[in-house]
């Protein structure tokens, strides 16, 4: 294993911070203690949140690696660490829902909880100055951001990770109800699965007493909570 020296700092976004390193081709990204919602409008630090996602976003990208779905995440370095394949990201938010929630659910004014018998798939155009709006296929591919041939192939690589993640989650008596992923591009122009998977980017539901595994308490104002949900997750992620 090559040793890893951290450089400067590339980039900082709300709850990570990008390093540069000894490799160019490699970066270190670095889990803050921060938690946002409202496109970051509610933003507070949280103690060891970030050793915590460290660890669960570890889990789940090993896991999806391990299925043959190429990502950017080589291996956790340390607490708050992990050395990752160098990307540039592609300013988009796709997100897939499996049962009704959130900004769906206000929205359409649809109830939250119903299930979605095809999976939908959205687009967010990450943009603070917009306040991330949704957009559709033709939007993006206008904006000169991806190819129609592209975003075929992230759409592929979703309904997999959908698949995938959802027996996983299951078999832990986890509900996922949706997720958002972002997607990179490496030196070769690959597309991998980049940023984070944990419950700042999920909605987890308990299979047996829907109780909320995730953000969403902090969405209406429990912040003390999160952290005890938190690693209520990965302790589930853990153990089997
Ligand atoms: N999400 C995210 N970052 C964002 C917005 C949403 O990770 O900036 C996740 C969110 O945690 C949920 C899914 O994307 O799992 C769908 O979120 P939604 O559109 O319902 O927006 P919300 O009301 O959660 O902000």
């Amino acid at each position: 294993m090559n040793f890893v020296i951290k450089k400067n700092l590339l980039l900082e976004g709300k709850t990570k911070k990008i390093y540069n390193t000894n490799n160019p081709l490699e970066v270190l990204v670095q889990y803050k203690d921060n938690l946002t919602s409202m496109d970051g409008l509610k933003n507070k630090f949280l103690q060891d949140k970030g050793i915590i996602n460290n660890e669960i976003s570890t889990l789940i990208f090993k896991f999806i690696n391990s299925c043959g779905i190429k990502t950017h995440f080589i291996r956790r370095i340390n607490n708050r660490e992990q050395l990752c394949h160098k990307v540039d990201i592609i300013p988009l938010e796709f997100v897939a829902r499996n049962i009704v929630a959130g900004s769906m659910s206000k929205r359409l004014n649809i109830q939250e909880g119903i299930h979605l018998s095809n999976t939908i798939f959205e687009i967010f155009y990450k943009n603070d100055k917009l306040k991330d709006p949704l957009i559709n296929d033709h939007h993006a591919v206008f904006l000169g951001i991806i190819s129609y041939e592209e975003l075929n192939t992230i759409y592929k690589i979703i309904s997999n990770i959908n698949n995938i993640l959802k027996k996983y989650f299951l078999d832990k008596d986890i509900i996922l109800v949706d997720f958002k992923i972002e997607f990179g591009k490496n030196y070769k122009n690959d597309i991998l699965l980049s940023d984070e998977i944990s419950p700042d980017s999920c909605r987890f539901w308990d299979k047996k007493t829907m109780k909320k595994l995730d953000k969403d308490p902090f969405r209406t104002g429990l912040k003390e909570e999160v952290l005890d949900i938190y690693m209520e997750i990965l302790k589930r992620l853990n153990v089997r």
